[in-house]
């Protein structure tokens, strides 16, 4: 069990690097996932979302402590556990943020982070359906594309644009700003997860690399100052897998710091509790975590055509899943999240604060709630928020899950700009041609005041799945890793996934992980070099 690569967590990130760097036939990589392979059905077909997300089927399904900022609820937090990790489980909209998000990280003291430095790494993975231009790659592995969309997903645009927004015919252009479709990772109709894009098509081409699903790992093997491996559970037992190289930790933003904190990196404070030694003393481990706070406007709608649960809707289903095995197409070829916008809740702010999400359905509670009938939802979420949380440890059991804390809503002007961010998205989904389709907006029957619709919104606001910064990169004493990834204080040690992002970008994580994986193979194949 001995191997030049250890890559612990082969999510979107993690797949990425597994790739890369077994390109060099001299090497010999271990990609070792917790989760099992990726053959359900669900994860493959877009539509198998719905079945994922409130499940703990290929989902690790965490809970958060409870949250004084969204009335005491504990919030909820999918993560996908399987090949292809949250690419696995998401709801595949390719964005990548804005460009001067980039340019923040670079400006905090992370040379070589900024928007036209990542941009090679966004483009190298990327098959974008309009061909390669100045901000798109064409012939990568990961396929973006656009959806068929519904008709009522046009009439979100439209009042989009009626309402006085500029349509925006690509998120990931020039300009962030405005209303429009989203793209996609699906190609021909099938979830292009990281493992469909990086690691399916390498099956029996790559002897040197090694893919472990089911191994779930519990320690970082230390000597001195240096990672020598990881520890294993595989089957119930355990089993050391030494990287003579490097050990990479790609577990995502609560599986990362959970991993270095077992294994004694991270504060004294947060480790003695538990009964673990310190081995290395990192007080950033686990702390910074920033996720974006999101409330959904839900709508119950006369029009059949949307999603819903009804006689109806059975009978379109059935017909969709006929016409989806024939030629993978029509309603379970969608994300139902079809199209969205990136707006100012100010006029004067230089970037959109606020992101919607328009989807074609009722979605409460994660999709744990169910509505009898049809209708629509518009998601409104907190770009950069102010709130700061944690992840730590609940239990130095290592298959316990990590105590999550993202204090959603702690800080006032996160409420504030939520606020306004629900009245933009209200004033589209009113205005014509979508009212068409609206019918009563739910849980806001006796709100008069903003007071009021800030409990409506501490009490039904939660994640949009896009947690980061638990390990950020940065040269500050808080920070974890340095902008070569290595964590710093120690040798032969990197972590590669969104939990390393120095700041949340204002948009989805996938891309961005799915480009640190891009840029942390790069960086590693250079330093062996
Ligand atoms: C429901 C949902 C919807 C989303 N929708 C979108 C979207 O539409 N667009 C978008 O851009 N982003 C979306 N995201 C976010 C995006 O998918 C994630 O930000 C991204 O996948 C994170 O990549 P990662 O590599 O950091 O971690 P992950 O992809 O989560 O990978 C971490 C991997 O490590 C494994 N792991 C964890 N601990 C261990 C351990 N101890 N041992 C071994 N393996 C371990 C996990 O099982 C997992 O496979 C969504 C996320 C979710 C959950």
């Amino acid at each position: 069990m001995e191997f030049d690569y250890v890559i612990v967590g082969a999510g979107s990130a993690g797949c990425v690097l597994a790739n890369r760097l077994s390109a060099d036939p001299a090497v010999r990589v271990c990609l070792v996932e917790a989760g099992p392979a990726d053959r359900s059905p669900l994860i493959h077909t877009p539509a198998g979302i719905i079945g994922i997300l409130p499940t703990r089927h290929v989902n690790w399904a965490f809970k958060t402590v409870p949250q004084p900022g969204l009335a005491g609820r504990l919030g909820y937090q999918p993560r996908g556990k399987t090949l292809g990790g949250s690419s696995a489980i998401n709801a595949m909209i390719y964005i990548r943020g804005h460009r001067t998000d980039y340019d923040d990280w670079a400006a905090l003291g992370n040379p070589g982070w900024s928007y036209d430095e990542v941009l090679p790494w966004f483009r190298r993975s990327e098959d974008y359906f309009g061909g390669a231009n100045t901000w798109h790659g064409a012939g990568g592995e990961l396929r973006v594309s656009a959806l068929d969309a519904h008709p009522a997903t046009h009439a979100f645009i439209e009042a989009g644009r009626k309402t006085g927004h500029a349509v925006n015919p690509d998120f990931n252009g020039a300009d962030q700003e405005g209303v429009g479709h989203y793209n996609v990772t699906i190609r021909n109709g099938r979830r292009c997860s990281a493992a469909v894009a990086f690691l399916h098509p390498l099956r029996g081409t790559r002897p040197n690399l090694t893919v472990m699903a089911g191994g779930h790992a519990t320690r970082l093997i230390l000597r001195g100052n240096a990672a020598h491996g990881v520890t294993v559970r595989i089957k119930g037992r355990d089993v050391d897998l030494v990287a003579r190289r490097e050990t990479i930790v790609s577990a995502g933003a609560f599986g990362s710091p959970q991993l270095l904190l077992l294994s004694g990196i991270g504060d004294e404070a947060g480790l003695r509790p538990h009964g673990i030694a310190v081995r290395h003393a990192l007080p950033g481990v686990g702390q910074g975590l920033v996720d974006h706070p999101d409330y959904i406007l839900p709508y119950k709608s006369p029009d059949k055509s949307l999603m819903g649960l009804s006689l109806h809707g059975a009978a379109t289903m059935t017909r969709a899943f006929f016409e989806y095995r024939r030629s993978q197409t029509g309603p379970l070829a969608s994300n139902f999240g079809e199209a969205g916008a990136f707006l100012r809740t100010d006029a004067s702010l230089s970037r959109p604060d606020v992101q919607l999400h328009w989807v074609t359905g009722i979605v409460d509670d994660h999709n744990r709630k169910q509505h009898l009938g049809h209708g629509m939802s518009c998601h409104v979420c907190v770009l950069r928020p102010k709130s700061r949380g944690s992840v730590g440890l609940a239990s130095a059991d290592p298959l316990a899950p990590p105590r999550i804390d993202p204090n959603f809503l702690g800080d006032d002007d996160d409420v504030d700009t939520l606020l306004k961010g629900y009245k933009l998205a209200r004033e589209i989904m009113a205005a014509q041609p979508l009212a068409r389709y609206a019918g009563r907006e739910l849980y806001v029957d006796n709100v008069r005041s903003d007071d009021q619709m800030i409990g409506v919104l501490r009490r039904r606001t939660d994640s949009i799945y896009h947690p980061v910064g638990t390990c950020r990169m940065g040269s500050d004493d808080m920070a974890v890793v340095d902008q070569r990834l290595r964590v710093r204080g120690m040798e032969r040690l990197r972590v590669v996934d969104a939990s390393i992002m120095p700041t949340l970008v204002g948009g989805n994580t996938n891309a961005p992980s799915i480009m640190i994986g891009e840029k942390g193979a790069d960086m590693i194949a250079r330093d062996w070099q």
